[in-house]
């Protein structure tokens, strides 16, 4: 993989550019795809975005989100954009089967592959170009620095802006994990330069729930709840008719994870769902103990350092089973 900025000169030209993400895009996923959408766009290229998978309904608000692509819906269509593209953008995964159905297609796309990441670990033989960077806040956080490194700084405007500051607030929990560093701030200081309105970003992104939602998150923590006090741990367990009582969708229980952090003294909390096709793991920590490591010594997952996820095709029972068991290999970690 070369250096991500070796695709400068390549811009000088009109392109077909298809820009991607992984499945079940995030803020920082889609933020960091629109705002390469506009950004292309504004050079003259021809743009798409697919998305693997359907996204959260509170992103749609976002600029040219009605024109991203779903890769489970229009299978055919994305099929065929991939095919004529010259440049491919992947963003804010590390690894091709992130992608779910169109790791294939992606993997078999004879274009030139671009990668721009901050998660371990990543897939570099994948991609001609590209940055992977650990340290980084959040992809969107490096879009803008892909942005402003390029000859065409000029260019960036408060649809990007907008976009940007989305992924940099969702990937940094509204600026407060470690990750947020001085350039980050100067970063949306400069958006905040071009017209920023952050308020209305915060109000669409948090401030969307239905009544069904609210009581859902409640049922959480009232019943799905165990705390691990010998390990620090926060255990909350979904299960599927949960999902159903209170008709949650893709993205409805984003956040759910990280109320388990906030009990006192707690290292880990860890969130497993009974989604339809598996079971899914949501990891965070606190301090030293490292999920990333966690996720993919245990749970096929990965991720960073304090925030990671895992999957498995066995039932919730043996899963939290499971999980407790291996919770012993980490008890002086933990302590
Ligand atoms: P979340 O818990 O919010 O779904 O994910 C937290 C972090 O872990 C994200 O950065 C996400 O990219 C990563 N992650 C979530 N699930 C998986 C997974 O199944 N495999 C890998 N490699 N990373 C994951
Ligand atoms: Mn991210």
């Amino acid at each position: 993989m070369q250096e991500v900025q070796g695709i400068y000169p390549l811009l000088g030209q009109a392109k077909k550019i298809v820009i991607t993400t992984h499945q079940k895009p995030d803020g920082d996923a889609m933020g960091s795809s629109l705002a390469l959408l506009h950004f292309f766009r504004s050079i003259g290229h021809d743009v798409k975005v697919i998305s693997p998978t359907n996204w959260a309904t509170f992103l749609n608000w976002m600029p040219g989100c009605s024109e991203v692509i779903d890769f489970d819906k229009k299978t055919d269509l994305a099929k065929q954009l991939v095919k004529e593209a010259d440049i491919l953008f992947c963003l804010d995964f590390n690894i091709m089967h992130r992608t779910k159905n169109m790791e294939h297609v992606l993997l078999g796309a004879g274009c030139i592959k671009v990668l721009i990441d901050h998660h371990q670990q990543p897939q570099e033989d994948a991609f001609d170009y590209g940055i992977s960077n650990v340290e980084k806040s959040s992809t969107c956080e490096m879009v803008y620095d892909f942005i402003i490194q390029s000859p065409y700084a000029a260019n960036l405007n408060l649809d990007m802006a907008t976009c940007i500051y989305t992924g940099i607030m969702t990937d940094t929990g509204s600026f407060r994990f470690t990750s947020t560093t001085a350039s980050v701030h100067r970063a949306v200081a400069h958006l905040k330069d071009l017209g920023l309105n952050h308020s209305i970003i915060h109000d669409n992104i948090y401030d969307n729930l239905s009544e069904n939602r609210l009581h859902f998150i409640g049922n959480a923590l009232l019943n799905r709840l165990e705390v691990l006090y010998e390990y620090n741990t926060a255990l909350m367990v979904i299960p599927k008719r949960d999902l159903l009582k209170y008709e949650i969708k893709t993205g409805d229980t984003e956040g759910l994870v990280n109320y388990l952090l906030t009990i006192d003294g707690m290292k880990l909390g860890a969130l497993l769902i009974d989604r339809d096709e598996e079971r899914k793991w949501s990891f965070r920590s606190k301090g030293d103990f490292d999920v990333n490591i966690f996720a993919r010594a245990n749970f096929e997952g990965g991720g960073h350092k304090n925030a990671a996820g895992g999957r498995s095709n066995d039932g919730i029972e043996e899963n939290v089973r499971k999980f407790k068991a291996v919770l012993e290999q980490y008890e002086n970690q933990l302590q």
